[in-house]
């Protein structure tokens, strides 16, 4: 009869076929950009659900992001049905919380522990730097943060650091001396960062072999998207996992003479592998990605079978040809060329701005084209390699009333008040982690300063019992009757708040505990009142974070009718940089090259395309610097499927300095007849043109910096300096070109009914006026563009 998964294969190529189909102990699939890579993972999988070879549970899945996860969990659940449930599909390190969470115990943790981030582990190493004095050596905390992470990243860590490295050398010694006090740090606040989720794992599996087994023995098929982003740390692990069971088992110890670990017979096979990359698209290096773990794949799995995918079911030949030439330029590669069947397609245009904002005014005109020409706005994305490169994108986008969403970029989870959210949620959690305890101690102000934090923690030093514990002896404290009153206060909210979150008896707490333990939390800690009080237009918005982070709680309780407070936390912490919180159909995507792997859009602008940025100055002095660089530029272009726009702008204002910019050198690794230049960088140098009236009218924008929006982010600052410069030569013809659009109507007072007059839209009428200060929203129904929300502080509108 036919196969049960011939439906799985059907529109595959031959190559692709084999993919699914192979079985054998490890399998490489190499290809390039969009040769359905990811695709044959997920039908793989599906494959060996559907033959009955594994059980979901015996499938363990690695992706790059929790949003490439969730993707491939729907991909597969469409082509299986329910039975998918029970799969681990996830990143690396949300596999690794699931484990330690379980294992924690083993060694010194509990499974209630914290994740640090990297905000939070920064805080702790600034505070040990100043403790040792180690900055009289040059150490920064962000120079001690990156080399501990890199050193973890390969598995090293202070023991066997020290043993390799020069302790003669006084700032080698107290670098050893950081890391030592920052793992301790960790340990008594029964907590890793996000490098020992993996690298603890690791730890954890070749210590504790028995353990080990137990995930050998469940995983019997383990499969690594983007497989050239690994590092050591992650490597290893998979290693570990494909080890056959009871390999490594030994008698762990004996006691009078008996064995109190009996190893089994070694005869069990380690899981099968599968691993998907693309060496070209390796972007990750400066976090310790290597390479090597993809071309030394077959020297590591004896007998590996390879894979090669070479059609591109992605994009059109010109965007490919345009790919493969500028990859071409990288040496120590294999050379692979992609293809397609789907033709041509429409020339890259290029586009070259005056200014950062011409160059935004051109997509956002562009977008609203190809919209008009019937594509979606989900299936445009707009890219740039630093995320400060945003902003003018923004300010031109809100001004155009373009829906769009920045993803990864959301930082909604490092802002202040969220982060103090947490830390109260942690200090319930776990009240080991002295750190969520200091940060929430006097947070909204309690009148408890730094000595009396130091006298807290000598307390707890003395009579061994943590921070937390501390706070319910507030009498035995020494401190003053308002402070004391204050910590009882605190300690009796944190209390009253883990009844309703972490029931004793044994029981579950109700779904809907954590989101009541935060309001509960932020009510009765005084935090919410201390914003209320405020005249600060910023804590209005504060207030909207926190209600948005209730909102997430009650989200996470639907999603989860069975989590905990701990699961929470986990999730929260794991929101990765290419993650976002809120669904972006509807709206057109801006984002890192960085966030962008693995994704794919009928359009795709590629903005900044200029020496400096792509590649970034950074890059420059780094071995491999610029070869990384030229992957992370064909990483961008391959995700277009129809459409490439590729811009660049003359003038770019970056950390508040106007530089002339230079068009980058992979530009001219673009065939010249793939290219057609809507406006090329020539053309905008050879414009005349000698009127000042933009020049002045920047100059009449005064003070330009006015703070915007509760992220702090600035709008319409940037060209400032420009137009303080002394206008000459090529600055001054750019200035001509800028767009008289760096408004500030923060005066204008509208109420409803009033009619007004927009630039682009015409006339209307305001419905309403919401918000406050620069975040105030004028609602407007307009006689033809119909309504529209409009922020009042920058739109181009005038009262009639
Ligand atoms: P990247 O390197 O960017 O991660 P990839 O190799 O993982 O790319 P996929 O994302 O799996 O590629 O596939 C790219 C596109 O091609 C997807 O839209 C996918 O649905 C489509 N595709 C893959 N294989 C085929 C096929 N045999 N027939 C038609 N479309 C295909
Ligand atoms: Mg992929």
């Amino acid at each position: 009869g036919p196969r049960p998964d011939e439906d799985l294969l059907q529109g595959l190529n031959p190559q692709q076929r084999e993919a699914v189909t192979y079985r054998g102990q490890a399998l490489l699939i190499v290809a390039g950009a969009g040769s359905g890579k990811t695709s044959v993972l997920t039908r793989r999988i599906a494959s060996l659900l559907r033959g009955r070879e594994a059980w979901p549970s015996q499938i363990l899945a690695i992706t790059f992001t929790n949003k490439a996860a969730g993707e491939m969990r729907e991909r597969v659940e469409q082509l299986v049905g329910d039975t998918a449930r029970g799969m681990w599909i996830s990143t690396f390190h949300s596999a690794c919380v699931r484990i330690l969470r379980r294992e924690a115990e083993q060694f010194g943790f509990t499974k209630s522990f914290t994740i640090y981030d990297s905000g939070d582990s920064r805080a702790l190493i600034k505070r040990l730097v100043k403790e040792h004095e180690a900055d009289a050596f040059g150490l920064t905390p962000a120079a001690t943060q990156s080399k501990i992470s890199k050193l973890k990243n390969e598995l090293a860590d202070a023991e066997s650091y020290a043993r390799s490295a020069n302790l003669n050398d006084p700032a080698e010694r107290v670098f050893v001396e950081v890391f030592g006090a920052y793992q301790r740090e960790l340990q008594r606040a029964n907590a890793f960062d996000f490098d020992d989720l993996i690298a603890q794992t690791v730890y954890l599996f070749r210590a504790f072999p028995q353990v080990a087994d137990v995930y050998r023995r469940r995983f019997r098929h383990i499969l690594v998207d983007e497989y050239q982003d690994t590092n050591h740390a992650q490597y290893a692990l998979i290693h570990e996992l494909t080890r056959p069971p009871g390999s490594d088992a030994a008698p762990l110890a004996s006691s009078g003479g008996m064995m109190i670990f009996e190893p089994e017979p070694a005869a069990e096979e380690g899981a099968s592998l599968t691993v998907v990359g693309d060496s070209d698209q390796s972007i990750y290096a400066f976090r310790g990605a290597d390479i090597r773990n993809i071309s030394e794949f077959e020297k590591d799995f004896p007998g590996a079978k390879v894979v090669l995918l070479e059609q591109n079911y992605r994009s059109t030949q010109n965007i490919l040809s345009a790919a493969n030439a500028v990859i071409g330029h990288n040496f120590d590669r294999k050379d692979k060329k992609l293809w397609t069947d789907v033709g041509d397609g429409e020339k890259i245009i290029g586009f070259t701005g005056y200014s950062q904002h011409d160059e935004a005014q051109f997509v956002a005109d562009e977008i609203e084209a190809l919209r008009r020409g019937g594509v979606d706005y989900s299936q445009m994305a707009v890219f740039y390699r630093t995320n400060s490169q945003s902003r003018a994108l923004e300010e031109i986008f809100i001004r155009a009333a373009l829906p769009y969403k920045i993803m990864g970029g959301t930082k909604f989870y490092e802002r202040a008040e969220i982060k103090d959210a947490l830390a109260y949620l942690v200090a319930v959690a776990n009240p080991a982690d002295e750190m969520a305890m200091r940060r929430i101690i006097n947070r909204p102000r309690r009148g408890i300063g730094d000595v009396t934090i130091e006298t807290i923690s000598r307390y707890a030093a003395d009579q061994q019992i943590t921070f937390r514990d501390a706070l319910a002896n507030s009498s035995a404290l020494g401190v003053g009757p308002k402070i004391q009153a204050a910590i009882a206060h605190l300690d009796a909210v944190l209390a009253e708040a883990s009844e309703l979150m972490l029931p004793s008896s044994g029981e579950l707490a109700p779904p809907t505990a954590v989101a009541e333990g935060l309001t509960l939390l932020l009510n009765k800690s005084g935090y919410y009142d201390a914003l209320r009080a405020s005249k600060d237009a910023q804590d209005e918005a504060r207030i909207e974070n926190l209600d948005e982070m209730v909102a997430v709680a009650r989200e996470f309780a639907r999603n989860n009718p069975e989590g905990t407070i701990l699961d929470f936390l986990t999730e929260v912490a794991l929101v990765s940089d290419a993650d976002d919180l809120e669904d972006a159909s509807g709206s057109v995507s801006l984002m890192t090259l960085h966030t962008a792997k693995g994704l794919e859009y009928d359009a795709v602008f590629l903005t900044g395309v200029e020496e400096d940025l792509i590649p970034h100055r950074i890059s420059a002095g780094e071995p491999g610097g610029p070869q990384e660089e030229r992957r992370l530029f064909y990483v961008g272009i391959t995700r277009a499927r129809k459409r490439l726009y590729l811009s660049l702008a003359m003038t770019r204002a970056q950390f508040g300095e106007v530089t002339v910019a230079m068009p980058s050198r992979f530009l001219q690794e673009i065939p010249v007849e793939l290219l057609h230049w809507r406006q090329s960088p020539g053309d905008v140098n050879s414009r005349g043109g000698t009127q000042s009236r933009a020049l002045n009218a920047r100059r009449g924008s005064g003070s330009g910096g006015s703070g915007f929006g509760g992220s702090g982010k600035r709008y319409g600052d940037d060209l400032v300096p420009l137009a303080r410069r002394e206008p000459s030569g090529n600055l001054e013809r750019f200035a001509n070109k800028i767009p008289a659009k760096v408004r500030d109507n923060g005066d204008l007072v509208l109420a409803p009914g009033d009619r007004i007059r927009h630039d682009d839209f015409g006339e209307g009428q305001v419905d309403a006026v919401t918000g406050e200060g620069a975040k105030r929203v004028a609602h407007v129904r307009f006689d033809s563009a119909g309504p529209k929300k409009l922020l009042i502080k920058i739109a181009p509108i005038e009262k009639l």
